[in-house]
């Protein structure tokens, strides 16, 4: 059989680098034509000397001399600079692109692979909330060309593993909650950078970790959903579960629930988007039935995250309100981490963006870009 040759897109951060664990367990099914990173050249430098891969590209060139010096494994093209992502996107020899960049940044490689025939294993929700409408073409009803690495959005596609998409009645998607779940909206006026990268359940990157915390990541992942299964927002649901090990619901017409379940482990999706249809072995941890267990839902409260209710408007909104929407979180969210604005002017900078900035052109690459970089300038003056 021939092996399932990978480019990884952000293969230093917390996806890429469980990624390549699962490239390490499976040698016989994968093999990694090429990886990049952003600024991170010394962890890029450790994969190339142990995965060889044929590419490897340091997008950010201020260090790439210092990366050159590292690597030990001469056979390895190294690249650097932006504009290169699009050749190793594009290459023939690429199976499937692991997009695992963070941000509006994972758009344009998203849109270049799937139209490229590439299998795409997509980590870079933003991508679909940004631009669902432009990559919704290349889906086709079937998952076998864009496969979500989310762990709620993989845990609904392996429900709907022998089903029609006609006796769907409802996606419920649950959420931990994040580290605010039980805070007063008093508490939350005094939460810290510090509160907000504590999650219970997930060790993820900084900006997903604190989109868990506002649950904006929720809201982003109702739009992913509704993209990735092409169901109207009226039948996406989320529930608040705090045990994290209810990855996600499927309601059917007959009043049936599917549920995938596990303890929390991104490998999981990450390999079942490698995987599927089939299913690989994988060791990890597992639920110890011997013990008592509980799980628990609740409804997510509007009042206390009200970033959760501002992309369910913007996706109903439709057009570019969830450019908007993406593109302020992201200034947001930056602008908190540096510690400039409080924890509850993170949803402030967001409703404001998206009722100040309109744009009615025909919707296309070029033009999201354009207001991309609009409400990013407009988020980072308010
Ligand atoms: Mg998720």
């Amino acid at each position: 059989m021939n092996k399932q040759s990978l480019l990884i897109l952000g293969s230093t951060g917390s996806i890429g680098t469980q990624t390549l664990d699962i490239v390490r367990e499976h040698p016989d099914k994968l093999e990694v034509f090429a990886i990049t990173a952003h600024t991170n050249w010394e962890t890029l430098a450790k994969q190339i000397n142990e995965f060889h891969p044929t590419y490897a590209l340091l997008v950010d060139e201020t260090h790439f001399s210092r990366l050159r010096d590292a690597v030990t494994h001469t056979d390895t093209g190294l690249l650097c600079g932006k504009e290169k992502m699009n050749d190793l996107v594009t290459a023939e020899e690429v199976d499937t692109v692991i997009n695992s960049l963070v941000g509006f940044s994972g758009f344009r490689p998203s849109i270049a692979a799937l139209s490229a025939g590439k299998k795409v294993a997509l980590a870079n929700k933003e991508s679909l909330v940004v631009g669902g409408e432009l990559l919704a073409p290349y889906l086709n009803g079937n998952y076998d060309r864009l496969i979500p690495i989310d762990s709620e959005h993989s845990a609904i596609l392996q429900c709907l593993v022998g089903e029609e998409l006609r006796n769907i009645e409802k996606l419920i998607i649950t959420a931990s909650g994040g580290p605010f779940r039980t805070w007063s909206r008093k508490q939350l006026r005094q939460a810290t950078v510090r509160d907000a990268l504590k999650h219970p359940n997930w060790d993820m990157g900084a900006k997903i970790t604190i989109d868990s915390a506002t649950m904006m990541n929720k809201g982003l992942e109702v739009i992913e959903a509704h993209w990735l299964f092409g169901l109207p927002l009226e039948r996406i649901e989320a529930v608040v579960h705090p045990q994290s090990i209810v990855h996600s619901m499927v309601l059917f017409h007959d009043g049936s629930i599917k549920a995938q379940m596990g303890l929390p482990d991104m490998r999981l999706p990450i390999q079942y988007a490698l995987s599927f249809p089939d299913r690989w072995p994988l060791p990890s941890r597992q639920i110890d039935w011997s013990k008592a267990q509980e799980l628990t839902f609740e409804p997510v409260d509007l009042e206390r995250f009200p970033c959760f209710d501002l992309a369910l408007q913007a996706i109903d909104a439709g057009g570019y309100a969830p450019a908007v929407l993406n593109a302020s979180n992201e200034v947001a969210v930056e602008r908190f981490l540096k510690e400039e604005i409080s924890y509850i002017q993170v949803s402030e900078i967001v409703a404001k963006s998206l009722s100040h900035i309109r744009n009615t052109d025909t919707l296309s690459v070029e033009s999201l870009e354009a207001v991309d970089r609009e409400a990013r300038a407009y988020a980072r003056i308010i």
